[in-house]
């Protein structure tokens, strides 16, 4: 795709002017003036790793930049709701935990950030009382026992053991840059992650590494022991199975983890252009042409570096002028949809929290899979305020198909079922409130055993560089914050080598 309505032989015609951000104005004998603004990088996405990049090679490279941002905010994954008390509601991103120096960032004076210990929902020291109960009949498990915590524990750091001592961690962490050529990648790394577990003895870490995840990658699958172990291990990475074993530390943002992208914002300043998205690009090896579409009209951005740092689905990629090998890269992955949202139900009990549990973990506490779209819990913030909080999975149900719309008629259901089966009081006509609602976008993007075997994370990470683009981001790294910013670093020390 090209420069569209303008055509190259119309940018070559405009005449500059003086424009805001240190740009030209460049007015072109049409109707409406076209903003010319020139970057070393510009970077699409302001989530966690489109906004370090941005502060790194800003603030510390001395890089011009430029984030391309279809919200009105950064921050991505993260997503903090002020009740009307004030108190900030995480329910997205929850924490940050120790990864080589990663969170020297948040540290930095520019931010003027307190990083505050734990997670930042057990803030007020609150803890829920939990109901079990099967969303699919609404009937409380009454029988159900909880996994022993220690054996759980022993075989996470069983897990942890058989990756480090084999060196998968470090195939695979913070990026794919050391992993093996297709042909080479270890057989285990390939298994679903069922049989993973079951081959090494450690199944007992499953239902606690479901949980963790929360749904995040099995919004891709049907069946979560199906899902591929390295896929897997993007959302639970051995550097976060330490976190289990005390050999890593949680911490949040004071105020709300939201607080690190306004700081973000605030310093980037005009450096970033929010509600905005691209329609057309065109790459070639000495540099990037962006067209961008915002608030304030179409605007074309010429830079040296192409940063993307959005999850590269079809959907993100369709205004981007791929060749047909980027083309055939990024048409394989697939990818279910997850969301979170704040919502609020008169019959719901504030302090509590109902947990979907299948019927059958009663006979197997340590298979707690579903394997439907569902809602994993519907967790409240305390017994002094009506809100709660739920994660939304699509369970293999396709990208496109699960909107918001369906995962809240998903929710409503799950309420309907529990008042049906006596576990909630009647419902009457009240439906579930929404109040805010966050698309937490693509889970578990990844292509199927057979294509990594074949090379698709070889031919993706050989992208980078190429046409002046790299790529960054949870999609074809570890899905971590902190994790990312180290492949971050790693990406942007090629980039400027290759300057
Ligand atoms: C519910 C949830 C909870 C999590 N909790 C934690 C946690 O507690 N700790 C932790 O370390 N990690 C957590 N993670 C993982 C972590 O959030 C991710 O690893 C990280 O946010 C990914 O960052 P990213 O920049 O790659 O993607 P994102 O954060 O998704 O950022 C992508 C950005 O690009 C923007 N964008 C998307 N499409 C376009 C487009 N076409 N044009 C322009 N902009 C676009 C988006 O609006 C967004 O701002 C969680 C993830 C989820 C989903």
């Amino acid at each position: 795709m090209g420069f569209g309505v303008l055509g190259i032989r119309g940018l070559l015609a405009l005449t500059s002017v003086p424009g805001v951000f240190g740009a030209v104005v460049e007015r072109a004998p049409g109707p409406a003036p076209v903003e010319i603004i020139e970057r070393d990088v510009v970077i699409i996405g302001g989530g966690a790793a489109g906004s370090h990049a941005a502060v790194r090679l800003r603030e510390d490279f001395k890089k011009s930049v430029v984030v391309v941002e279809k919200d009105v905010l950064l921050g991505g994954h993260v997503d903090t709701y002020i009740d009307k008390t004030g108190a900030p509601r995480d329910y997205g991103v929850q924490c940050y935990f120790t990864y080589d120096d990663a969170l020297d960032f948040i540290r930095r004076p520019a931010l003027n950030l307190t990083l505050m210990p734990g997670l930042s929902r057990a803030a007020t020291g609150f803890e829920a009382t939990v109901r079990n109960v099967d969303f699919t009949t609404g009937k409380e498990l009454a029988n159900f026992t909880a996994p022993d915590a220690m054996v759980e524990i022993g075989a996470i750091v069983a897990m942890y053991q058989v990756l480090t001592s084999k060196g998968y961690d470090k195939m695979i962490e913070p990026g794919f840059y050391n992993l093996p050529a297709g042909p080479q990648i270890p057989d285990d790394l390939l298994l679903p992650v069922g049989q993973f577990a079951a081959k090494y003895n450690v199944t007992a870490a499953l239902a606690k590494m479901y949980e963790s995840t929360g749904g995040g990658p099995q919004a891709r699958d049907s069946n979560f022991l199906n899902i591929m172990t390295l896929t897997f291990l993007q959302s639970f990475s051995p550097s976060w199975m330490k976190v289990f074993f005390g050999a890593a530390d949680l911490f949040y943002v004071q105020g709300g983890n939201q607080k690190l992208y306004d700081a973000i914002a605030t310093l980037l300043g005009k450096d970033v252009l929010y509600s905005t998205t691209v329609t057309s690009t065109e790459r070639t090896a000495t540099g990037v042409k962006v067209k961008v579409r915002g608030p304030s009209g179409t605007k074309v951005i010429k830079a040296k570096k192409l940063l993307v740092a959005i999850p590269p689905t079809r959907e993100n990629l369709a205004p981007f002028d791929l060749n047909a090998e980027e083309t055939d890269i990024f048409a394989k992955p697939t990818y279910g949809r997850y969301g979170t949202a704040i919502v609020t139900h008169p019959k719901l009990t504030p302090g509590q929290e109902l947990h979907n549990m299948p019927t059958s973990a009663i006979a197997d506490p340590y298979a707690p899979f579903l394997n439907t779209a569902h809602v994993l819990t519907f967790s409240s913030y305390g017994t002094d305020t009506d809100l709660f909080s739920i994660g939304v999975s699509s369970s293999g149900s396709s990208y496109a198909a699960f909107d918001e719309r369906a995962a809240t008629r998903v929710a409503q259901q799950s309420l309907e079922k529990m008042a049906l089966a006596g576990t909630l009081p009647k419902l009457g006509c009240k439906k579930l409130t929404v109040v805010e609602w966050s698309d937490h976008g693509p889970g578990g993007f990844g292509v199927t055993p057979a294509e990594m075997r074949a090379g698709w994370m070889d031919r993706m990470y050989g992208l980078q560089g190429k046409r002046s683009t790299w790529y960054t981001g949870n999609a074809i790294a570890i899905d971590f914050t902190t994790q990312l910013w180290k492949m971050n670093d790693e990406t942007i020390k090629r980039m400027l080598a290759a300057w």
